[in-house]
């Protein structure tokens, strides 16, 4: 098997996160791999909302850091949140520097927008619902500029190597149908969600928890992966993965009807519209189940203007035969972030020496229960940095690493009958019924399969859901109470590093 000796950061996935990673990392070299080719296969480039950071001369890091803590439920770890908030502006200033032309005022200040569950109006947005495409298309043009980086596409990740005590000295991959084994000194999973593990989702069908799965296997701390946050309005014509009609439609005064025209969120929530996601999620996936059907009517609050102002948005009702401007948005939940992840520091440091996470796949603990919108760009630009600068001066070990086998892979039938599956039991509505039948499932694909990470992270999401009786944040039991008291899931599925050379 061919090994190639990389001395410098090492990086899994291409992603808002291990883009900044790698310009962080400077001048130490960069070598970044990832599955799908550049901007492709992450969420990053699908982002439509935008970013959100204390940008208006009316908000503050402070109120944007309560407002993450109030969002994810009792969960958040105040001190992240506070360096997310603190760091947030200038981490919207350097991407601008790039050249993500983020919308302005004629002052020339970022135009923001307000967002569900904000307390003043600081989403950074690139014409409506372009900010995501025109954020990547800035990172990696300074990427592919930067000497200091290295790209290799269509390289995917199947293992991780370690040496005999347990420090993660980097991966196995995949390149055409061969294994490479690349060492590092240091290697950042920024590998993205668990959208791809769920059968309605509006995330690339990639992110099937690939990273997160390898760093449980080798027994790097995993927390919170219960919390997964359902989209209320994914645009509901049939396409997988679901297209997405952004919140920002919402926060321009879009309304969501039932079938017979009524506007329904008052009965659910004081802030109708503009309640917490997980809320909005619940009372669709309710008025649907019940058979009212559900839609986000936007005629009033942005009509003619849609090829304008939202454009993603009005291409994808088009090519499903809606034209927003005349007619209601069919709408439905759908997966779309995972809150938990690979527990890191602030630096991007998991339990495992030699192991970086930033990102979705990482859990700093600032979402907590319930993302706050727009934050996880925010989070993979300001903890991708932080994670990249501590991998560049973390000192190489110059052990051997050992020898890794690549983990099973899931055949596509079986990915679909998990797809299923996870959006039925481990969807926005859960209860032990239905996620022991989960289980059992992902036991059977196990026993014919293997433990392919797709079925390790999916087991982490129903495990985790069914071991919490009560309801909190995103993850709803229908069987439960509220729970009164949160505290966070934290699990180990392999022993500690130390003990790995007694394997
Ligand atoms: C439709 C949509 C809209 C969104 N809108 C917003 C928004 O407005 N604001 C906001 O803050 N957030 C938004 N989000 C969430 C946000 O986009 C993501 O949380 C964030 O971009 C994650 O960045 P990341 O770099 O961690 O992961 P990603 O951008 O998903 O990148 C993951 C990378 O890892 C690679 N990868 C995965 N598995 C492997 C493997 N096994 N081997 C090799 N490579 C692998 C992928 O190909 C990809 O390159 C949205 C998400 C979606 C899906």
């Amino acid at each position: 098997m061919e090994r190639i000796k990389h001395d410098g950061v090492l990086i899994v996935g291409a992603g808002l996160a291990g883009l900044s990673a790698a310009l962080a990392a400077a001048p130490r070299k960069a070598l970044v791999l990832t599955g799908a080719p550049l901007s492709q296969g992450c969420s990053s480039a699908w982002a439509q909302g935008g970013m959100a950071a204390a940008l208006g001369s009316d908000d503050a890091p402070d109120l944007h850091a309560a407002d993450t803590v109030a969002a994810g439920a009792g969960l958040v770890d105040p001190a992240m949140a506070a360096i997310l908030a603190r760091e947030g502006p200038q981490a919207v200033r350097t991407l601008a520097a790039l050249g993500a032309p983020f919308d302005r005022t004629v002052d020339g200040d970022f135009a923001t927008s307000l967002e569900a569950a904000h307390s003043r109006s600081r989403v950074a947005r690139v014409k409506g619902d372009q900010a995501g495409r025109a954020i990547m298309d800035a990172v990696i043009a300074a990427t592919l500029s930067s000497r200091h980086v290295t790209v290799r596409a269509g390289c995917r990740l199947r293992g991780l190597l370690r040496d005999a005590e347990g420090r993660v000295r980097g991966v196995l991959a995949e390149e055409d149908g061969q294994l490479i084994e690349f060492t590092a000194p240091a290697t950042i999973l920024a590998t993205g969600g668990v959208g791809g593990l769920y059968g309605v989702t509006t995330t690339p069908p990639e992110l099937k928890g690939e990273g997160l799965a390898l760093a449980a296997l080798a027994g790097a701390t995993i927390a919170d992966p219960e919390f997964v946050q359902f989209h209320p309005t994914a645009i509901d014509i049939g396409r997988d993965p679901a297209p997405l009609a952004t919140e920002a439609l919402r926060g321009e005064g879009a309304k969501l009807i039932d079938g017979a025209g009524e506007a329904f969120m008052g009965r659910y929530h004081p802030d109708a519209e503009l309640a917490p996601r997980d809320v909005v999620a619940r009372a669709i996936h309710a008025e649907r189940e019940a058979g009212h059907g559900a839609f986000l009517d936007a005629r009033a609050a942005v009509g003619n203007h849609f090829p304008d102002e939202f454009p993603a948005v009005f291409a994808a009702c088009l090519s499903g035969g809606v034209d927003p401007r005349v007619q209601p948005i069919p709408v439905a939940p759908a997966c779309h972030y995972h809150m938990g992840g690979i527990v890191t520091d602030a630096d991007g440091a998991t339990s495992l020496p030699g192991l970086y996470a930033a990102g979705e796949c990482a859990s700093t603990g600032v979402h907590g229960a319930n993302r706050l919108a727009s934050n996880s760009l925010l989070e993979a630009a300001v903890f991708g940095a932080r994670a990249g600068r501590a991998a560049a001066a973390f000192e190489d070990p110059k052990t051997r690493p050992l020898r890794a086998t690549a983990a099973p892979d899931l055949p596509s039938e079986a990915l679909a009958r998990l797809r299923v599956a996870m959006s039925r039991d481990a969807g926005v509505v859960r209860d032990a019924e239905g996620l022991t039948r989960l289980l059992a499932l992902i036991d059977a694909l196990e026993a014919a399969h293997g433990r392919a990470p797709p079925l390790v992270a999916a087991r982490l999401v129903a495990q985790a859901a069914l071991d919490r009786p009560a309801s909190l944040g995103a993850h709803f039991r229908a069987d439960g109470p509220a729970d009164a008291a949160p505290v966070r899931t934290f699990l180990n599925l392999a022993p500690p590093a130390s003990s790995i050379a007694a394997e």
